[in-house]
């Protein structure tokens, strides 16, 4: 069995974008209904020759708070009994909120490594401003642009390395 890789992060910092970016066939993303998206959760990621299953704990995102909640609940319990490393998405658009706190408290208890990074960081010259915030968490922290692949390398590298 390869070694497992969980994103984890709240809706909408781009985990799906990450994951496709990341996958190494890129039939994830299917319509059920309109409006509603569900992503394929697992798929095998080539990390610098290390073959790796990534799953996409987000799988169905939703609007509602409440649900947001207990999705981060969800995904961390996933994080603690699936993962062998975990990559904590945020938005660095975004910054920093109290969910994503939520979340890091629950992933340092699981003792698994985390890796953060930090999406939506689209240019270099904002890299410093955008980051900032998330450094109290302790965990390694990478800038990356999923959706245009800036700053990919170094969070594959990251992640391999602790693999
Ligand atoms: P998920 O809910 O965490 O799976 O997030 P998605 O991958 O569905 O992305 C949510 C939104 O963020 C979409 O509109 C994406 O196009 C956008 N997005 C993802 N990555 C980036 C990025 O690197 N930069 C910017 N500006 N937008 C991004
Ligand atoms: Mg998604």
């Amino acid at each position: 069995m390869p070694p497992i890789v969980a994103i984890v992060g709240r809706p909408n910092v781009g985990k799906s974008t990450l994951f496709n970016r990341l996958a190494r066939d890129h039939r994830a993303i299917t319509h059920d209904r309109p409006g509603i998206t569900r992503d394929r959760l697992e798929a095998t990621a080539d990390l610098n020759g290390r073959f790796v299953t990534l799953v996409d704990t987000g799988g169905m995102d939703y609007e509602a708070e409440e649900e947001i909640a207990r999705q981060i609940v969800v995904q961390a319990e996933m994080a603690l009994t699936l993962a062998d490393v975990v990559l904590f998405l945020v938005d660095g658009k975004a910054g920093r909120t109290s969910l994503d706190d939520d979340m890091a408290e629950r992933l340092r208890r699981t003792g698994k490594p985390v890796v953060v990074a930090v999406n939506k960081v689209d240019g270099q010259e904002r890299i410093a401003a955008m980051t900032s915030d998330f450094h109290a968490w302790g965990f390694p922290l990478f800038p990356l642009s999923a959706a245009h692949g800036h700053g990919l390398g170094e969070v594959v590298t990251a992640l391999a390395d602790l693999l």
